[in-house]
């Protein structure tokens, strides 16, 4: 089974607009009732291991028969939340993530529901959820006949828009295709990354940059402001509507280059590295740029791997950079300064270009495994 998201705009009326942020603060405060009692035992409980794995997990149903209102949404949201909390824990005993944390107002505000006997619908530009009435739908593209629907997240954004994520499964198993031709990229740190083939940098649109310092402008002025003023309110709806217009930008950007890749090439060739890790050990801060990186590699995935292609992913050790195209030699050091490849065999080459051949010869050599 292969899982594809598609991700619409929603027109909620008034009326719906009100149940859906109902829906929003009854998922929260059943989740923080939960992780309240969850934490209550946790405490009570965390030097006796044994006993504190047969504490039973609190579900919603409980909390209904107290609060009544809770009856008025959705009951699959609310067990969502419960199995969003579940999830939370698991990857705390298993060391991946911190302790679950309560929500706030402040916290993203969504619901996930389940499609359960045909109780989601799309039906001529307009999505049936449960509970609510049939909301107009701005769908841009087709979900082809042979996916299922499996959920729906329902998301409201800092600016108040709202969005449906319609997450589907696919029985067909996509034929492997033969991989004839195949690139290899660089992730670049000026623009996002360099080809093995042409050595051209794939930058940015000139009007991305530009918003990108728009945003950290009207970000400097938002903190100058004194917090909830009307000013800075203004302000931080100002800085909101950027972000969106950004990651907007960005994501049709990401779509537009990994679309031209997987059309053209069968297999793509890229670094498994962390970029968490990466942008900490070599002090980026916080870049807008790493964050893409991440998601313009899911974008790759899941477009190779619907035509059946290949994403290649190579041990991120690999001395890409270091390394000379032409004859292998590994050099001992090379600064972050040098731009430029050279090496003693004579080969000179742009140093972000060299790496992507590198990086491509080297997955080739895994293929061949
Ligand atoms: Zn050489």
């Amino acid at each position: 089974m292969t899982h594809k998201a598609y991700k619409f705009r929603i027109y909620p009326t008034e009326e719906q607009e009100i149940l859906l942020a109902k829906t929003f603060g009854c998922v929260r405060f059943v989740y923080n009732k939960m992780l309240a009692e969850k934490k209550e035992a946790y405490e009570r409980l965390k030097d006796n291991k044994a006993l504190l794995k047969q504490q039973k997990f609190p579900t919603p149903a409980k909390y209904k028969e107290e609060f009544e209102w809770l009856k008025e949404v959705d009951s699959l949201a609310l067990a969502n939340a419960q199995l969003n909390l579940q999830e939370g824990y698991r990857n705390f005993f298993g060391g991946r993530a911190k302790y679950p944390r309560f929500k706030n107002r402040k916290s993203r505000q969504s619901y996930t529901t389940n499609m359960v006997n045909g109780n989601i619908k799309l039906v001529d530009g307009y999505l049936k959820l449960p509970k609510l009435k049939p909301m107009k739908m701005k769908q841009h593209r087709e979900i082809p006949s042979h996916h299922t629907i499996k959920s729906c997240t329902i998301s409201k954004t800092t600016t108040g828009k709202y969005y449906v994520s319609i997450l589907t499964g696919c029985e067909q198993k996509t034929k492997p295709k033969e991989l004839k031709s195949v690139v290899g990229l660089d992730f670049s740190m000026s623009g996002l990354f360099v080809d093995s083939e042409k050595g051209e940098i794939a930058n940015y649109p000139r009007y991305y940059r530009q918003a990108l310092e728009k945003l950290a402008k009207a970000q400097q002025i938002l903190s100058r402001r004194k917090k909830g003023s009307n000013r800075w309110e203004k302000q931080r709806l100002k800085v909101a509507k950027l972000h969106e217009k950004v990651a907007n930008q960005r994501n049709d950007f990401l779509h537009k280059q990994s679309h031209a890749l997987t059309q053209q090439y069968d297999a793509i060739v890229i670094e498994d590295f962390d970029m968490k890790g990466m942008s900490k050990s070599l002090n980026f801060g916080k870049s807008v740029m790493d964050a893409a990186w991440g998601r313009f590699t899911k974008f790759l995935k899941y477009k190779l791997e619907n035509q059946g292609k290949k994403l290649i992913k190579i041990d991120k050790w690999f001395p890409s950079s270091k390394t000379c195209s032409r004859c292998r030699l590994v050099k001992k050091a090379l600064s972050l300064s040098e731009r430029t490849f050279q090496c003693a065999c004579g080969f000179v080459l742009d140093r972000d270009w060299n790496a992507a051949i590198n990086i491509k010869m080297e997955g080739l050599r895994t293929l061949e495994e």
